[in-house]
């Protein structure tokens, strides 16, 4: 049985997450840095369905998508969202590309990106406190492994 779960998703709320997970300090003009309230809404996107805002300062345009791996894709949000759930599940691309229909190049490409910007995000100092919560630990580390002879 097939669960069309895209579908089920309220595309309001998918953009509202999107907005505030992707422009923490509020949506601007990325060539200017205008406000969102000196833009005005200028067409939408075809695949997409985003609203394109035309900045006012210096008519440039821009999306939600705009300044994130997402830019020129034609995801939708509720595909944006799930891409990024899923990945950070674990979930192979192949499969993952399949049940968004996208196409697994897309996906191969966006995971990538996305994996980059974690790897660059990372911290690299140590942490402040000498002593580790066991559940602040990898949940997978220490396998256990066949017994040496
Ligand atoms: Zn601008």
């Amino acid at each position: 049985m097939d669960f069309p779960i895209v579908e089920l998703m309220d595309r309001e709320a998918c953009v509202a997450w999107l907005m505030v997970h992707f422009h923490p300090n509020g949506m601007k003009c990325p060539h200017c840095q205008a406000s969102l309230e000196q833009s005005i809404l200028f067409r939408r996107t075809k695949r997409s369905d985003l609203d394109v805002r035309r900045c006012k300062a210096c008519r440039g345009i821009y999306n939600l998508y705009s300044g994130t791996e997402f830019e020129g894709r034609q995801f939708t949000p509720e595909q944006t969202i799930l891409f990024i759930r899923e990945m950070v599940q674990g979930k192979p691309t192949a499969k993952l590309s399949s049940e968004l229909n996208i196409s697994r190049t897309t996906g191969l490409t966006v995971r990538h990106l996305l994996q980059k910007n974690a790897k660059t995000e990372q911290a690299t100092e140590p942490l402040s406190d000498l002593e580790v919560e066991t559940d602040e630990m990898l949940q997978n580390a220490g396998e256990k492994r066949r017994k040496t002879r």
